[in-house]
């Protein structure tokens, strides 16, 4: 029996399903249901919340998403070896937990989610972690169907989704991550916490999707940003130049000093950009 249900340790369940954690999956496998509490609160009251959870391996952070009162959890998971475990969950929590066998990056979880509030909250897999987020970004139309993102990356990966212009992490992830939602890192959790424990240190991200992002078409932000940061050490005279439109010009009209370099660009001047990309 654990500290927050009466389920066993996770180590007990791990060593009685064979879930040797395997690293082309990603599985870091967190057993102190203390820090996935934690990470579940981070993403606010649940009750009433539907949470979509990628990657719940032995069910760690999907029992404290349980026990913490989401209404429902749906769950996608890869590995199949995981799914004995996650169906004692689902046992201890009748109707409330839902499993998916499958690949993240190639299924839709919409059909699968009932009418009310949905957030997504994962320990996500690094080798994967990039583009899911990216994909979720992208969602059209938004505002989008999540109230909110709880994620844990790589320190290195959450400090380039938080980055302000002028830093060096400033890039086209936290161009897309600020431009859409307000983000911040909740806290950081050290490789110890893990099994294994990875090189890094990892963070806890929270991202809060904008009502009203600037006005921008997702796709011309995109190729602006590309080019940009393509070149990121190159003037924007430069740079901008592969956008099939006069360089100068684009400049000129978005009130930008043709000398200026990416990452001293602010999101509102990638947006100007972007518009009279699209124009
Ligand atoms: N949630 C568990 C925890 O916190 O201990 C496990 C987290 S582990 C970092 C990542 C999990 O994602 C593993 O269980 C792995 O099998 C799963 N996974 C890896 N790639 C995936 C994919 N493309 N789609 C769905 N799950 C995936």
């Amino acid at each position: 029996m654990s500290a927050i249900d009466d389920l066993p340790p996770l180590r007990e369940v791990i060593a009685r399903h064979g879930l040797a954690p395997k690293k082309t999956l990603g599985q870091n496998f967190l057993f102190d249901l203390n820090l996935t509490s934690r990470i579940a609160r981070a993403s606010g009251p649940l009750d009433g919340v539907t949470v979509v959870e990628v990657g719940p391996g032995p069910g760690g952070l999907t029992r404290a998403l349980l026990a913490g009162g989401a209404a429902r959890v749906v769950a996608i998971e890869r590995d199949q070896r995981c799914l004995p475990a996650l169906a004692e969950i689902a046992a201890r929590y009748p109707g409330r937990l839902t499993v998916i066998e499958g690949d993240a990056l190639a299924t839709d979880i919409r059909p699968h989610l009932g009418d009310g509030p949905a957030r997504i909250v994962a320990n996500l897999p690094y080798n994967v972690a990039t583009p899911l987020l990216t994909g979720w970004l992208s969602v059209e139309p938004w505002p989008p169907w999540f109230q909110s993102l709880t994620l844990m990356f790589q320190k290195e990966v959450a400090q380039r989704i938080v980055a302000p212009p002028g830093s060096d992490a400033y890039g086209r992830l936290g161009v897309l991550a600020g431009w859409r939602t307000e983000a911040k890192i909740a806290f950081d959790v050290g490789a110890g916490a893990f099994v294994p424990p990875p090189k890094v240190t990892s963070s806890v991200v929270h991202l809060v999707p904008r009502a009203e992002p600037l006005p921008a078409s997702l796709k011309a932000l995109e190729r602006v940003t590309a080019a940009a940061f393509g070149q990121r050490r190159k003037m924007i005279r430069q740079s901008l130049k592969g956008l099939g439109r006069d360089a100068a010009e684009l400049i000129a009209a978005a009130g930008l000093a043709p000398t200026a370099r990416a990452e001293t660009l602010s999101i509102a001047d990638f947006c100007a950009l972007a518009r009279l990309v699209a124009a």
